[in-house]
């Protein structure tokens, strides 16, 4: 935690800030290591407070050793704690993160404020959104070693179960036997809630499993993931029971071509844009185009969607779009979706590194017939 700690401060010295007061639960537990679900931090130049309440004082201590607790209660609620703190240490420039704290939290803060510090020179607080994120996005040896054990345990689930699928199953049932298989494995819960979508319900990016059978000759969209240790899996297959027809291979096809061209052409420097363009060009070419309605991907770590974000972006803006670097994981995942028909998607993770991406995803996957 020391070498996160060290990065952020570097990112506050240029940004000019005191301190940043971290609300999010992620970037608290990335800073801090602490994985309870209500507590907030406070990180200036040299010290690092954790504030949580008496439910959380032992995890913490365990958790958080280079933090000092500062224990919350109904009489000194965390905004009270926080301002005493900034009065105490005469911080003048706050960074909190604007797009995690609610409204009704600011505003306490503010009137706390007003409370504690010296009226004629209060203490500003500034929008400071995406520092941590930032720092997020490059994985490093711990993050690595517990995304590559959610993805082995979400693959060896999908081994362990899909073969033997019938199409009187139904989408909740195969979900739940998912679920099983993963934390029989050693996943300490889903990364979200499965996806179990068979024909025209894989119309929909993002079905819900419900009662309806898997049925044959239709596709079935799997959309997994294994967490460990907080950090999150993302695998999506399409496979199928029974034959598949001409339109299933055509469309099946277009989608596994679109990310071999992202998974060939991806390089640490690149703008995430790209990516999403090189895939999206395939999809396009083979008249798909208006079917492929989401990004090609998305940054995975302590959040499900995490930086980088490989979305669509006009040509003019891609500069603006992140820069790739060696360390970021990312799912790389063209779909192609009609409705009354079904979707197709195919899902992997992947870690960037200098020379190219290394594919964490194991799971097996449909091939399309070579000679068509
Ligand atoms: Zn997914
Ligand atoms: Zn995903």
């Amino acid at each position: 935690m020391n070498h996160r700690l060290a990065n952020l401060r570097a990112l506050l010295r240029e940004r000019k800030l005191d301190a940043l007061f971290v609300t999010s639960d992620a970037n608290a537990r990335y800073l801090s290591g602490f994985s309870g679900s209500s507590g907030a931090l406070l990180i200036t130049e040299d010290i690092a407070l954790l504030f949580t309440d008496s439910r959380y004082r032992i995890r913490a201590k365990r958790e958080a050793p280079l933090f000092t607790l500062r224990e919350s209660s109904v009489t000194a609620p965390i905004h009270r704690l926080l301002a005493e703190a900034i009065a105490e240490m005469g911080l003048q420039r706050v960074g909190f993160e604007a797009n995690q704290m609610s409204v009704a939290l600011y505003q306490r803060i503010l009137d706390a404020l007003r409370a504690s510090v010296d009226n004629a020179n209060p203490p500003t607080l500034s929008e400071a959104d995406g520092l941590i994120e930032q720092l997020r996005a490059v994985k490093d040896a711990d993050e690595l070693a517990a995304i590559r054990r959610a993805v082995a345990i979400t693959d060896a689930a999908f081994k362990a179960i899909t073969p033997g699928l019938r199409p009187d199953q139904t989408e909740q049932q195969v979900a739940w036997m998912l679920e099983v298989a993963m934390r029989e494995r050693g996943a300490e819960g889903l990364a979200f809630p499965i996806i179990v979508a068979a024909g025209p319900n894989a119309a929909q990016p993002h079905a819900r499993a419900g009662d309806d059978r898997l049925g044959a000759g239709r596709p079935i969209i799997i959309d997994m993931g294994a967490r460990v240790d907080g950090y999150h899996a993302d695998l999506t297959r399409t496979i199928i029971l029974g034959e598949p027809n001409e339109q299933f291979w055509n469309v099946y096809a277009t989608v596994l071509e679109a990310q071999r061209q992202a998974i060939t052409g991806v390089q640490a420097g690149m703008r995430a844009a790209e990516i999403d363009a090189l895939a999206r060009g395939v999809i396009n070419a083979a008249g798909f185009g208006e079917h492929f309605g989401h990004g090609l991907g998305h940054g995975v770590g302590l959040a499900i969607h995490e930086a980088p974000s490989l979305r669509q972006t006009p040509p003019e803006q891609r500069d603006k779009s992140a820069q790739l670097q060696a360390g970021n994981v990312f799912s790389i995942e063209p779909g192609i979706y009609m409705e009354s028909w079904g979707g197709v998607r195919i899902e992997d993770l992947a870690l960037l590194h200098n020379d190219g991406v290394e594919i964490l995803s194991q799971a097996p996957r449909l091939e399309p017939p070579s000679i068509r």
